[in-house]
Order: C-alpha cells, then structure tokens, then sequence
C-alpha cells in the first residue's frame, strides 16, 4: 500500500526531532526564540524539539497539503505510515479526523 498523500498525518501529530535533527538547526521549532536546549533530555521534558505548529496545529511544514520538506523530512516521519499496524492508535485518530471532515462537507 502506498502513501495516498492526505496530509492527515500533518495535521494531527506533533513531530518530535532527534537530538540530531534539533542540533542541527534545520527545522524551526517550538520555543525556538529562547535558543537552543543544550540538553536533549531537557528539550524534549519542554517540547523544545517539537515541530512549531501552524495556528490550526498542523506541521508548519505542510504546504497546500504537500510537506515541502520532503527529502530532508524527520525520522519520525519517515517511520510513520498509516498502514502499519504498529501505529494503531494513530491510525484510530486519522480515520476519525477523516469521518469528521467528511460529516463537515456533508
Ligand atoms: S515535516 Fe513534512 S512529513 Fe513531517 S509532519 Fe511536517 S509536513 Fe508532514
């Protein structure tokens, strides 16, 4: 089964970086305007190496319903996949966001 790109993911999760990826200073995240966590382990108790959400709590990377981030996306994106049962939960709240958005257009 393959990615069907609904950008649902995007919309409803937070991404958590590495220490890798929060170090590096490629992506814009939470609390960012206070600098850099020096320590991981505390970065990750205050959320610091959490994605910054739009308004709406989508992934501020997530462009007319496309990541424009693509090729140098998280490892947390690139683990997750709506059709891997190792992420039940997950999938349990995109097929409920869906049936609500479909009820909306209804
Ligand atoms: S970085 Fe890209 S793939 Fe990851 S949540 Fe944001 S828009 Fe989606």
């Amino acid at each position: 089964m393959k990615c069907s790109k609904c950008g649902v993911c995007c919309r409803l999760f937070r991404i958590n970086l590495t220490e890798e990826e929060y170090k590096s200073g490629r992506y814009r995240t939470e609390f960012e305007e206070f600098g850099l966590v020096e320590d991981f382990k505390e970065a990750e108790m205050c959320g610091a190496n959490i994605i910054m959400p739009n308004d709406d709590g989508s992934c501020m990377y997530l462009k007319e319903g496309r990541c424009s981030i693509h090729k140098t996306r998280p490892q947390s994106c690139r683990n997750f996949f709506c059709a891997d049962k190792r992420f039940d939960n997950m999938i349990k709240k995109i097929d409920e966001y869906k049936k609500a958005s479909i009820k909306r257009v209804e």
